[in-house]
């Protein structure tokens, strides 16, 4: 038996979760932006987005989720709570 316990690699989950994110744009950028508390960290992180290759994947996941907080798929909370009232 191996007394050293081997942990996943960081990361590991998310990628389980969500494989798309290896292709985000956001997957080098600071984290903050993206559950920003200000106005100009939230338009610096949609920014970001609006060049994503998986924009869609992300909007999704983050819908289907009920994702309450941050930026996800170039929306804020805001545009996604309009988008889940009007579906
Ligand atoms: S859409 Fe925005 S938040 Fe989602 S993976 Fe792309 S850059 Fe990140």
């Amino acid at each position: 038996m191996n007394d050293t316990m081997e942990l996943p690699p960081l990361g590991a989950p998310v990628l389980d979760e969500r494989p798309w994110a290896v292709f985000s744009a956001c997957r080098e950028a600071d984290p903050s932006l993206f559950f920003a508390t200000t106005r100009d960290d939230e338009r610096a992180a949609l920014v970001v987005c609006s060049s994503c290759a998986v924009k869609d994947d992300c909007l999704d996941f983050a819908l289907d989720t009920r994702e309450r907080f941050g930026v996800w798929g170039g929306t804020t909370e805001r545009d996604r709570k309009k988008l889940l009232r009007a579906s």
